[in-house]
């Protein structure tokens, strides 16, 4: 059972196949046997677990029919949770119990899914391969000695080993996206706006984005039901109606136009990978669709537009951590200044506190003209390349990362790990949805296939991925570990 995607979980409850409470142990077991391998989870709720399934049940019994009723989930360690250690894989909040719920925690609660921990993540989401962590890297199940990608790298661990049904990510560069594609499972982030930040650990408010990470379109469909929609906490989120996502998955695409991005197929593009891509892209010419070449001119800014603008907006944001409100406090201090002086030192990682710097300078008085507002111009020319390419064709489609995953300490300097996201963090930069799905193996790895949407074109996309996977199957692939029995 445990294998089964979420919606398929949803019908073997509705039918009384299983309980909630023979799921949840389910996963329980399997995270007991297995996470000391993957190190996905940075907390397991067991006993809550169970309680939360037990009422579940207990709703069913009384005629609850909501989808995700007693389908057991995982949060991101990002995501508040009351009275749960919320440590966003840092030693600066290793000891934080949110005193409340994240919107997006709330609403899965509400709608009855059963939270059975807290996934390892990247230190304040910082990174590409979740080696930052200050609970240890997590490993990829298709290959140990490998990454899952980052930062979201302990959820889409958890997914791809089925330590849980499906799991919660945030995305700021590519964060939901590139984990999903290194795990060989779908990862939506969804429009800037779409779904609530409120709860949700900041890293770069004006990029950051939480979404799914699931065994298909279909679950994510059925998880952005839940979380999408306006909350008065956050100002930034959007005021549209919520569409429901699963009723359009199974339009045609008869007539879709997809743009093939130039940039997104050149120099650095593994072969095998780009093969991959090109005879995914044959699957949709033989569903209706037609292909594209578009130009995406400013692509090769992005990177360094977002390491500018995501690391202003953290330091600003991480200013926060100093010892008197949150988490983490050096031992003794001798006054306040080095109070904060040794808390922020000892508890930020290597790569926050570079962030920290680059954001502080990029932000201060005489750069900032030079940095921070050519960063928000270059921000403007990418957002335009999107709108012209969307003048022409209606989804853009392309590899999620050059190369599948590397193996752990393989990428030493920043800037090698930065590029990771070089076909995802424009994405962010444009505020558009954009999903990764699985779309073939190379050596035995996952390959992720990645499609962007129009604003809040969220419905449109999930459709194109869920015609994908009603015609391949490569997202039911499952890695070796696990399968020994
Ligand atoms: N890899 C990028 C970074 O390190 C993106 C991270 C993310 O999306 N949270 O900032």
């Amino acid at each position: 059972m445990i294998e089964k995607t979420a919606a398929e979980l949803s019908s073997a409850l509705a039918k009384g196949d299983i309980s909630s409470v023979e799921l949840t142990r389910a996963y329980l077991e399997r995270i007991a046997r297995y996470n000391y391998q993957l190190n996905a989870f940075i907390t397991v709720c067991e006993e809550s677990a169970l309680k939360q399934a037990q009422t579940a049940d207990e709703k069913r019994a009384a005629g609850d029919r909501s989808p995700l009723l007693g389908v057991p989930l995982a949060h991101k360690d990002i995501f508040c949770t009351q009275g749960v250690t919320t440590t966003c894989g840092s030693r600066m909040l290793h000891n934080f119990v949110a005193p409340y719920n994240a919107t997006v925690v709330e609403k899965f609660s509400a709608a009855g899914a059963v939270m059975l921990g807290k996934t390892n993540m990247d230190e304040f989401a910082m990174g590409s391969s979740n080696e930052t962590s200050f609970f240890g890297p997590v490993r990829n199940p298709w290959d140990t000695k490998r990454v899952p990608g980052g930062s979201s790298g302990g959820s889409a661990a958890a997914v791809a080993a089925d330590l849980c049904a499906m799991a919660t990510g945030t995305d700021t560069g590519g964060s939901i996206r590139q984990p999903a594609a290194f795990c060989g499972i779908t990862g939506f982030k969804p429009s800037y706006g779409r779904v609530s930040r409120w709860g949700m650990i900041a890293f770069a408010s004006s990029l950051d984005q939480a979404g799914p990470l699931s065994k298909s379109a279909e679950d994510a469909a059925l998880m952005m039901n839940v979380m999408a929609g306006l909350d008065n906490k956050d100002s930034t989120s959007i005021d549209l109606p919520v569409e429901d996502y699963t009723a359009t998955l199974n339009d045609s695409l008869q007539g879709l136009k997809i743009g093939i991005p130039r940039q997104h197929f050149a120099a650095g593009l593994g072969a095998e990978v780009e093969q991959a891509i090109r005879d995914a892209l044959k699957e949709y010419e033989k569903l209706g669709a037609t292909l594209k070449e578009v130009d995406l001119p400013n692509n090769h800014l992005s990177v360094s537009a977002y390491y500018v603008v995501a690391p202003a907006e953290a330091s600003a944001n991480l200013s926060r951590y100093d010892g008197v409100r949150y988490g983490y406090r050096c031992e003794n201090p001798v006054d306040l200044e080095d109070m904060y002086k040794r808390t922020r030192s000892e508890g930020f990682g290597d790569e926050v506190k570079r962030r920290i710097m680059v954001g502080t300078y990029a932000l201060s008085a005489g750069y900032y003209e030079a940095y921070y507002r050519k960063a928000q111009k270059i921000r403007r020319l990418i957002k335009q390349d999107f709108n012209n390419a969307f003048d022409e064709v209606d989804v853009i489609i392309g590899p999620t990362s050059p190369h599948t995953a590397f193996e752990l300490g393989a990428k030493t300097d920043p800037v090698t790990m930065y590029l990771e996201d070089i076909y995802t963090i424009a994405v962010n930069l444009a505020g558009l949805p954009g999903i990764s799905i699985p779309a073939g193996l190379a050596q035995g790895l996952p390959i992720g296939m990645h499609m962007v949407g129009k604003d809040f074109g969220e419905a449109q996309i999930l459709n194109i991925a869920h015609q994908f996977q009603q015609q391949t199957d490569w997202h039911r692939r499952k890695p070796a570990l696990g399968q020994e029995g």
